[in-house]
Parts: C-alpha cells; sequence; structure tokens
C-alpha cells in the first residue's frame, strides 16, 4: 500500500499566500474533489486545546482554518468547525483564537461536541469510545492540526489532533485508564480512535510551529511549512523525519509501525512538492524532560525506570492561583488552599493535563533524582 503526502513551503500568515498555499498542498494530493464532494456537510477539525491569541502558536491558524473553509466550499460541500477543548468551549475557544472571526466572517457553524458511546469492533485493542456527536453526523470530517513538541507524546500531529474527538474532560478518563500500560498503550488508543473517526484529509499547519514546552507552552518556531496528506500516520512520520526525531522516540509512530496502523513506511510514502532532504529541521528542540531522557541508553531507562520518572511540579514564581489545572486533573490530586496550589505526587498519573491548560507555563516536569544524576554524570564526562 501507498500513499501521498506533500509538503509545501509557506513564508507568512497572510491570507491569500496561505490560501494559494493550502490550494497547491492538496492539489498535489489529488485536489480536494478528491476528499469532499458536492452537497456533503464537511466538519474542520482545528487544534483547540485553550483559546490562546494566533501568535501563541498554541492552535491551528485561523487563516489555515479559513482557507481550507474556502476551498471546500468551491467544491460545493457545506463547512462546519468543531472541537472539543479542555476546558473551554469550542466557540469560547474559537473566541479567543481568532479563528471566531472567521466562522463569523464566512456564516460557518461552531459546533460543540456533546457525547456519543460508539462501539469500535475493527478497533485492535480499544473496542469502544465516547465521541462527539457531530463526528458521526457529518460526511466527512477534515483534521487540521498543529505542528508542536507534546511533553507525554513528543509531538502532536495529525493523530494526537483526533483526541479532540473525545469531548472535554472525558480525555482525562482516558489518561487514567491508560497510565498503568504507559505512552504505547496510550498511542494505541490514540490510533485505535483515529483510525475509528477517520479523517478524510490531514492538513498540518506548521508554518510557525512550536517546539519546546509543547503543547501548551513551548516557543514559536518559524519552519514555513504546510504538510497534507490522507493518512495521518504518513503525514505524522513525513513530519518526524522533517523534524530530526526517531521513530521509537514518538510513540505513536513507533506502535503504527510495530501494530500496523495506516503508513508508516517511508519507503510506502511519495514526498510530493518540497523534498524532504530540503526542509529538515535538525535542531528542532525537543520538550525539556524527553531531552533528558533521550540523552541516557534506553536499556538503562528500561532497568531504572521507578527512579527516572519525571513528574510534574509548579512553580511558585510563575503561578497565578487560576485553578484551571485544578479542574483538568482527572485524580483531582491538585488543591488550593489559599491561593497556595498543591499537587499530591503519590497520586499523580503524569497524565500532563495540568499542564496542557495552565496558562502561565507555571508547571514544568522535573526529573526524578537518578535521572538529575545520569545527567550531571554526562555533562561531567563531557558528553552532552
Ligand atoms: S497533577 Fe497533572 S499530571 Fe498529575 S494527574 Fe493531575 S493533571 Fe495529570
Ligand atoms: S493552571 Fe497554572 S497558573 Fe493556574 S493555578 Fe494551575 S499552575 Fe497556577
Amino acid at each position: 500500500m501507498r500513499t501521498s503526502v506533500s509538503i509545501v513551503r509557506c513564508p507568512a500568515y497572510q491570507e491569500e499566500i496561505v490560501y494559494q498555499k493550502i490550494h497547491e498542498a492538496i492539489d498535489l494530493i489529488g485536489g480536494i474533489k478528491t476528499f469532499v464532494s458536492s452537497g456533503e456537510k464537511v466538519l474542520l477539525k482545528p487544534n483547540l486545546l485553550l483559546g490562546r491569541a494566533p501568535e501563541k502558536c498554541v492552535n491551528t491558524h485561523p487563516l489555515v482554518v479559513k482557507a481550507v473553509a474556502r476551498m471546500v466550499r468551491e467544491a460545493g460541500a457545506q463547512v462546519l468547525i468543531g472541537d472539543s477543548p479542555q476546558l473551554d468551549s469550542a466557540q469560547k475557544a474559537c473566541d479567543k483564537n481568532g479563528i471566531g472571526d472567521v466562522a463569523r466572517e464566512m456564516g460557518i457553524e461552531i459546533v460543540e461536541f456533546e457525547p456519543r458511546d460508539v462501539l469500535n469492533p475493527q478497533g485492535k485493542v480499544f473496542k469502544s469510545f465516547t465521541i462527539g456527536t457531530v463526528l458521526q453526523d457529518v460526511d466527512k470530517i477534515i483534521n487540521l492540526a498543529k505542528l508542536k513538541t507534546h511533553s507525554l507524546t513528543m509531538l502532536t500531529l495529525a493523530v494526537k489532533n483526533m483526541f479532540g474527538a473525545v469531548p472535554g474532560a472525558r480525555k482525562g478518563q482516558w489518561h487514567v485508564k491508560t497510565h498503568i500500560a504507559g505512552k504505547e498503550y496510550f498511542a494505541q488508543m490514540l490510533l485505535d480512535l483515529f483510525y475509528f473517526v477517520k479523517p478524510v484529509l490531514n492538513i498540518v499547519d506548521g508554518i510557525v510551529a512550536m517546539e519546546g514546552k509543547g503543547p501548551g507552552f513551548g516557543d514559536p518556531r518559524t519552519l514555513g511549512l504546510l504538510v497534507a496528506g490522507a493518512d495521518g500516520v504518513a503525514v505524522d512520520r513525513v513530519i518526524a523525519e522533517m523534524v530530526n526525531i526517531p521513530v521509537d522516540q514518538v510513540p505513536v509512530l513507533k506502535v503504527a509501525l510495530r501494530d500496523g496502523y495506516g503508513i508508516g513506511k517511508l519507503e510506502e510514502i511519495s514526498v510530493r512538492g518540497e523534498r524532504l532532504e530540503d526542509v529538515r529541521v535538525p535542531d528542532f528542540k525537543l520538550p525539556p524532560a524527553q531531552d533528558i531522557f533521550a540523552k541516557i541508553p534506553l536499556p538503562v531507562v528500561r532497568l531504572l525506570k521507578a527512579c527516572l520518572t519525571t513528574h510534574p511540579a509548579i512553580s511558585k514564581e510563575e503561578c497565578e492561583a487560576c485553578e484551571l489545572c485544578l479542574r483538568a486533573c482527572p485524580m483531582k490530586c491538585i488543591t488550593s488552599e489559599n491561593r497556595e496550589i498543591k499537587m499530591d505526587e503519590n497520586e499523580c498519573i503524569q497524565c500532563l493535563c495540568c499542564m496542557e491548560v495552565c496558562p502561565r507555563g507555571a508547571i514544568e516536569l522535573r526529573p526524578g533524582g537518578l535521572l538529575k544524576f545520569f545527567s550531571a554524570m554526562r555533562r561531567i564526562m563531557g558528553r552532552n
């Protein structure tokens, strides 16, 4: 089986340029009419995580959403926009990040994800989900992800973006359920969910990406790139290659290749538009904790896992006691007393939902004792 992924350069968030470049990216993989037909109802699913201003690079940029909405309309289809952020409604998140203005200007409805229980008999591991009703009521879904790092999943791209299909705080329950079995089990859930919801087209906004402390508080990094493809795993695989992150450090890709989800082998992906070798980003900054893990030999990590785990911690200087992390924590292990926010480390499952929602970037991953020791040893031995 083969698939195509297009890579197109897009220098800036300027409306007509973004529209032309999105057009080019979709044309390279068959054109919009390959994916949607006249008269269909099409849901655009951007990354809304939390509503933040476009320059923060947390969400899919409104001009990317607008360009795709224009193209879908030109194909004669009806457009809806929807997602289910952790805490806000989709409408509120869109009002904060500029997608609300696009929706008003174009007369597009923003839909909230009301929960519906569904069976997933084709799932390799997860046979049922609760997802947003509208995802089953539309004819097609177009996945509009943002290119970002993620402290739990290393990268958040096309596959991870569809975790938004699970309504609001229910996402936390998945973290609880998959915690004991670890990151790869969580990745398996993401993949089963992705191929159940099955967007027909995946576009990743890497015009200004986020590196470092993603997905909520990393640094904007201008890459000037858009990536598009029909298969989410293939899109993610090409991007991981582009930003120089080995597959075994990205749980979604590692599991996809191991268990046969999507098309993850580079030799089965036709890259169109820019050549991969011309768009590589060798120095893309990883999330801090992943960076530390990446420098330690894997067998040692496995052997000493308990001692090497990182844990989230709150910076008192940065915290403004907004209590959003309390609402997001599925384990209810964050408390507030006289505006002092505390975490119970014994109860924490390290899902990092708190980190995702913190508007101040006040939650960071701190390494456990042995992890610090190994990092210090490597520095002393000059093997940074
Ligand atoms: S404290 Fe943060 S990382 Fe730990 S369980 Fe709660 S939300 Fe998840
Ligand atoms: S979300 Fe961030 S700023 Fe708000 S209380 Fe939690 S740590 Fe503090």
